[in-house]
């Protein structure tokens, strides 16, 4: 199994998870043409995908959502709420999934997670290939026993830095806007992101990707300094997710 970000922040946000011939895309923020573009770089063509995962309602997760699908008969698959609050985009799910049951598509398990965040029914997605296990986790405002219990024991984790709180206190957004980001139903700080990983195991991490950082009230400095004192590793070993690069691909391997 392996994984890709196209691009991940509040201006866009999509990746890729590949096993076998199977190649789901998560959440697609990006424009059709520039989805395009961006899947290019990770040699994908929009063909390659078998299905269209979305995790909530948020622009940034569904912008070109609806023009990619239908435009190359990607089948959509989200939860009953999501899906409710997407048809106005025209978006049109080919099958709506229950976020308490696990479920395959193809060569691919997956896992619904389901997280407190300002969506109608928001999931985010732990991905098996019945050897490795990837947890993605953005959007979510606070850490539930229900996200530690799933992300515990992942081989690779895609986890939201959102913002630093020092920086999004004394930062240039409206008073409203710092206290919903910085809420229980807004997106995960560092130092929140951080408080995960001391509950998790991570011995068998092979990846940590920081992802959904805010590019005003957050600096990749600040990222690896909070993740790394967690894990006892190098600031390096920490990726991060950008906002125009994405990440390239990440394979996990059997004998790490
Ligand atoms: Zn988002
Ligand atoms: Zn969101």
């Amino acid at each position: 199994m392996r994984f890709a970000l196209l691009g991940s922040g509040s201006r866009g946000n999509a990746m890729l998870v590949q096993s076998g011939d199977t190649c789901l895309m998560v959440d697609c923020g990006f424009s059709v043409t520039e989805t395009v573009a961006r899947l290019a770089r990770l040699q994908v063509i929009p063909q390659d995908i078998s299905a269209l995962l979305i995790t909530h309602e948020h622009a940034d997760h569904v912008n070109g959502a609806a023009r990619f699908a239908s435009r190359y008969g990607i089948p959509v698959r989200c939860s009953a709420g999501t899906l409710a609050a997407c048809e106005k985009l025209g978006i049109e799910s080919t099958g709506t999934f229950d976020p308490e049951t696990d479920f395959t598509l193809r060569d691919i398990g997956v896992i619904p997670l389901t997280v407190p965040h300002d969506a109608r029914e928001p999931t985010q997605f732990v991905f098996t290939d019945g050897v490795h296990r990837l947890g993605v986790l953005t959007d979510t405002g606070s850490i539930t026993g229900h996200i530690c219990r799933l992300l515990r024991g992942c081989d690779a984790l895609v986890l939201e830095c959102n913002h630093d709180s020092t920086l999004l206190e004394n930062g240039p957004y409206p008073a409203q806007l710092k206290s919903r980001v910085g809420g229980p139903l807004g997106h995960l700080s560092n130092a929140q992101a951080a408080g995960l990983l001391t509950q998790l195991d991570c011995g068998q991490l092979q990846h940590l990707v920081a992802a959904h950082m805010s590019e005003r009230n957050n600096t990749p400095a600040l990222v690896r300094e909070a993740l790394a004192k967690i894990l006892s590793c190098t600031h390096d070993w920490i990726q991060l997710a950008t906002q125009d690069a994405g990440l390239g691909w990440r394979e996990l391997v059997a004998a790490y």
